[in-house]
């Protein structure tokens, strides 16, 4: 039976597990000025980091903001695509560029929406763009993310998507990985470290690949595969066996790139800040959500629950 039934939690991007993670990590990284703020709402953070990928049910426009198939551009480093958006929308048309992904200037939007909630002290934006600019941030650290062939589908890989990002951190990230991370730091020109970041991942994604084929011919089908508690839920899924193999045979990569990740989510926090002019955050209190932010917000949840992804499905 194919694996697609077994695996419905896979559908996001570093699963809501790493995502979650991430961002609640990333607090830690800042300094003692933001932690003021940010520390009392780490569970906002952490809780609605996965906001963009919820909003995959809402909206079309969502789904291209989180990955971009780097190798529609040909070979690396990609000369036929501009870094600069308005130079890659001359060069290439906005609907090419919409179709193969536009995570890398999505973040660029999310850091300058994020930067005036710091300038008019608006708590609820503040903590809102911080967020989900964490989830965009961190979906471009995932390989396979900066690829086109996402979930496998080109290679007979279907699920690998989920396996690499979901599967394997889950069963070790707080048993094995080290998140102790040295400070945020104040990126002068964010746009070229997301560059930097996406372009690391397009160069990673033929190892992720590549690796989890090798290691499948080592396994027969039934040691792949078993039935293990999840979410106190019996549930077919990659065993711990081939996910320990697979995440050795990848040398650290998965702590690597979920460390990098929370390292520059918070990086893009502090940057955000500076560039607002350091506003004191030590008295802005968060109101509950009332009026349009909570019916949103319902909206949100409401088309999570009920409605089929728009677009680019990961498993
Ligand atoms: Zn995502």
């Amino acid at each position: 039976m194919a694996l697609v039934l077994y695996l419905p939690f896979y559908a996001h991007a570093w699963g809501f597990y790493g995502h979650q993670k991430i961002n609640y990590y990333a607090v830690f990284l800042l300094p003692p000025e933001m932690l003021v703020f940010f520390k009392p709402q780490i569970d906002y953070l952490a809780v609605h980091s996965v906001d963009p990928d919820k909003r995959r049910y809402l909206l079309e426009q969502e789904g291209p903001r989180h990955y971009i198939d780097l190798d529609h551009y040909g070979p690396a480093p990609y000369v036929s695509l501009p870094r600069d958006w308005q130079t890659a929308v001359a060069a290439c048309s906005m609907d090419s560029l919409v179709k193969y992904g536009i995570g890398p200037w999505w973040i660029q939007v999310m850091l300058e929406r994020l930067t005036k909630a710091f300038m008019v002290k608006d708590p609820e934006q503040i903590l809102k763009m911080a967020a989900e600019l964490g989830h965009y941030v961190a979906d471009l650290h995932v390989p396979l993310h900066a690829c086109s062939n996402h979930n496998g589908q080109l290679t007979g890989q279907h699920g690998i998507h989920g396996f690499w990002e979901s599967r394997v951190p889950e069963l070790l990230a707080e048993k094995e990985w080290d998140f102790i991370i040295g400070p945020a730091r104040y990126y002068r020109d964010p746009l070229s470290l997301i560059w930097k970041r996406v372009l690391q991942s397009a160069a990673a994604a033929d190892t992720v690949l590549r690796i989890e084929k090798l290691l499948r011919a080592q396994f027969s089908s039934d040691q792949v595969y078993a039935y293990e508690e999840r979410n106190g839920k019996l549930t077919r899924q990659f065993s711990s066996a081939y996910t320990v193999a697979y995440d050795q045979l990848l040398n650290g990569m998965i702590e690597r790139r979920m460390r990098a990740s929370v390292e520059a989510v918070a990086s893009f926090w502090l940057t955000a800040w500076i560039n607002a002019g350091q506003p004191p955050l030590r008295s802005l209190v968060r109101h509950p959500l009332g009026g349009d932010a909570l019916l949103s917000m319902q909206q949100l949840e409401a088309a999570y629950k009920n409605s089929p992804i728009k677009g680019r499905e990961h498993d």
